[in-house]
C-alpha cells in the first residue's frame, strides 16, 4: 500500500465523500460524475504519492485547482480525483520581476497582491478562479491584448509526470512539456505543483468608459461595434454586455452596456484611448454616457462579479470569429431574443490576435470573442435552460473559426479549440509523457 503523506482520502462512500466531491466545483450544476476517491494534496510530496498511487492500482487521474471549469472537466466517474486547491504558495521576487505561485492560488488574489507592489499579472477578469487552470487554458485576463494570454508569461513549471516524478520543465528542460503546459487546458497530461511567472509593471491609470444603451438600438451598436474592433486601441479591452438587467427597462427587457477597461501611463493618455467609444452612431439614444472615469483593480471585481453570482446554476459556450457585423447580426438577434433572465448575459469583446502565437498549443484566436453564460438557480429549471448557449453557438458555428478553453462546453457541444498542427504535436507528446493515459482529456472534443 502506497502512503499519502498530509494528504486526505475520501474513497467513495466514505464519511466526507460527498461533501468533498461538492467542494470541487463552484458551479451549482453539480455533474452526477463520481470518482472511485478524492484526494485532496496539502503538499508536493501528496501528489507525487497519489500518482503513484493512481499508477498502483491503474486509476485514471483527474486534476483540480480552483474547480472554476464551467463544465466542472475534473469531475469523471471513477478514477482519483485529486485537489491541489491547497498548493497555494506565492513568493514574489520584484527585483527579477518573476513570482512562484502555487496552482491554488486565487488570480484574483495574486492580482490584488501584486498590485500593493505596484506590479501586475493579466489575472481573470473574475474572482476566485485558481491560476492551474486558468494557465493551463490560456487565460483572458485584465490587459491581456496588451501582455496576450496569461500563459505567455509562464516561464516554467513543476510538474508531477504520469511516473510520479517532479520535474522541472521550461523552454530548455522538458521543452515539449513547457510547450504542451501553456494552453492545453484540461488536455495536459501532468500535475502542475509551481508556476514560474513572468510579472509586469502596474499601468499607472485604470479607467473605464460606461455607456448604457436600449435593446432597440442593439443593430446599430453591435455593427458600430464590430467596426471599432480592428481600429480598437491595444489597450482598451472593448466589452458589450447584454442582458436582463437593465435600469428603467423593466426586468424582461435586456439592454446592453459598454464598459471598458483601459490601461494607460497618465489620465489623459487614458481618456484618449477610450474617446472612439464615444463615437456610436446612436449615441443619442444612451440613457448612460459617460467617456471616462478612473477605476480601481477593487472596482473591477466588485462589478464583474454583479454578473456571475455564487450558487447558481451555470452553462457557458463560446466562439471566436472575423465574421462582418452583417454575418453576425441574425445570429446576435437571435441571442437577444432568447435570452433567459438575468443574470444569463451575452459578451461581445474584441480581442488582439498574434501570428507569433500561432505555434502555441493556446488555442486559436481571432478578433472577436462571443460569449454566452446561462445562469439560473432553480433545478427545477435546468431543462428549460440546458441548450441556450450550445444551441446559440451552434446555429452562429459556420461563422466560428474556434472556441476558447475558457469557457468550453465540450461536452455539449464539441468545436475545435487547438489548430489542427499543434493537435498533432499535442498528441505525440502525450504518448510520450503519459503512454497509458494516465489522465483524463477534454471532456469532448472537435
Ligand atoms: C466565474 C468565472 C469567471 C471566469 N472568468 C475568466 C476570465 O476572465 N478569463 C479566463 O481566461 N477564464 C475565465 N474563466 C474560466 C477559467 O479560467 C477556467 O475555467 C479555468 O480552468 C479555471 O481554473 P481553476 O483552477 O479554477 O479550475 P479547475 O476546474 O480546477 O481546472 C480546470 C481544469 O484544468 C486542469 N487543471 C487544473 N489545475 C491543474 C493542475 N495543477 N495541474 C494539471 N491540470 C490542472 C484540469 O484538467 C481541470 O479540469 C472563468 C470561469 C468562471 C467560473
Amino acid at each position: 500500500m502506497i502512503s499519502l503523506p498530509t494528504a486526505k482520502a475520501f474513497p467513495r462512500g466514505a464519511d466526507g465523500y460527498e461533501s468533498a466531491r461538492r467542494a470541487t466545483v463552484w458551479n451549482g450544476l453539480v455533474p452526477e460524475r463520481f470518482p472511485d476517491i478524492i484526494v485532496q494534496a496539502h503538499e508536493t510530496d501528496d501528489v507525487v504519492a497519489a500518482i503513484r498511487y493512481a499508477r498502483a492500482y491503474g486509476y485514471q487521474v483527474g486534476i483540480r485547482s480552483g474547480g472554476h471549469s464551467w463544465t466542472a472537466s475534473h469531475l469523471r466517474d471513477g478514477g482519483l480525483l485529486l485537489d491541489v486547491s491547497r498548493l497555494d504558495q506565492c513568493a514574489v521576487e520584484p527585483d527579477r520581476m518573476t513570482a512562484d505561485v502555487g496552482p491554488g492560488k486565487v488570480a484574483s488574489e495574486f492580482a490584488t497582491e501584486l498590485d500593493a507592489q505596484g506590479l501586475f499579472f493579466p489575472a481573470g477578469h473574475c474572482e476566485g478562479i485558481c491560476l492551474g487552470g486558468y494557465l493551463l487554458q490560456g487565460g483572458y485576463g485584465w490587459n491581456s491584448p496588451v501582455l496576450g494570454p496569461a500563459c505567455e508569461s509562464v516561464l516554467g513549471l513543476e510538474v508531477v509526470t504520469a511516473d510520479g516524478e517532479l520535474i522541472h520543465c521550461d523552454p530548455e528542460n522538458h521543452p515539449d512539456l513547457y510547450w504542451a503546459a501553456r494552453g492545453s487546458g484540461p488536455g495536459f497530461f501532468g500535475v502542475v505543483t509551481s508556476f514560474k511567472l513572468r510579472v509586469h509593471p502596474r499601468p499607472a491609470v485604470w479607467g473605464t468608459c460606461l455607456y448604457m444603451y436600449p435593446i432597440e438600438v442593439a443593430d446599430e451598436v453591435f455593427a458600430w461595434g464590430r467596426s471599432l474592433i480592428p481600429e480598437i486601441d491595444d489597450r482598451v479591452e472593448l466589452q458589450i454586455h447584454t442582458g436582463r438587467s437593465f435600469p428603467g427597462a423593466g426586468l424582461d427587457q435586456p439592454g446592453i452596456t459598454i464598459a471598458s477597461p483601459v490601461f494607460a501611463d497618465s489620465e489623459e493618455e487614458a481618456a484618449k484611448a477610450l474617446a472612439p467609444l464615444g463615437t456610436c452612431p446612436v449615441i443619442d439614444k444612451a440613457i448612460v454616457s459617460l467617456p471616462y472615469a478612473p477605476a480601481t483593480l477593487a472596482n473591477w471585481y466588485t462589478a464583474v462579479m454583479t454578473s456571475y453570482p455564487r450558487g447558481h446554476r451555470y452553462i457557458a459556450d463560446n466562439m471566436f470569429t472575423s465574421a462582418s457585423a452583417e454575418a453576425l447580426l441574425p445570429g446576435i438577434r437571435k441571442i437577444i431574443e432568447t435570452m433567459p433572465p438575468h443574470p444569463s448575459h451575452f459578451i461581445f469583446t474584441g480581442w488582439r490576435t498574434d501570428p507569433a502565437r500561432a505555434d502555441m498549443v493556446y488555442g486559436v484566436e481571432d478578433e472577436v470573442y462571443m460569449a454566452l453564460y446561462t445562469i439560473w438557480q432553480d433545478p427545477a429549471d435546468d431543462d428549460r435552460y440546458r441548450d441556450w448557449a450550445a444551441s446559440n453557438m451552434a446555429a452562429m458555428s459556420h461563422l466560428a473559426t474556434g472556441s476558447s478553453l475558457a469557457d468550453e462546453n465540450l461536452c455539449r457541444r464539441p468545436s475545435r479549440f487547438i489548430a489542427e498542427s499543434n493537435m498533432a504535436r499535442l498528441d505525440r507528446v502525450r504518448s510520450a509523457y503519459d503512454p497509458e493515459n494516465r489522465f483524463h482529456s477534454w471532456l469532448g472534443g472537435v
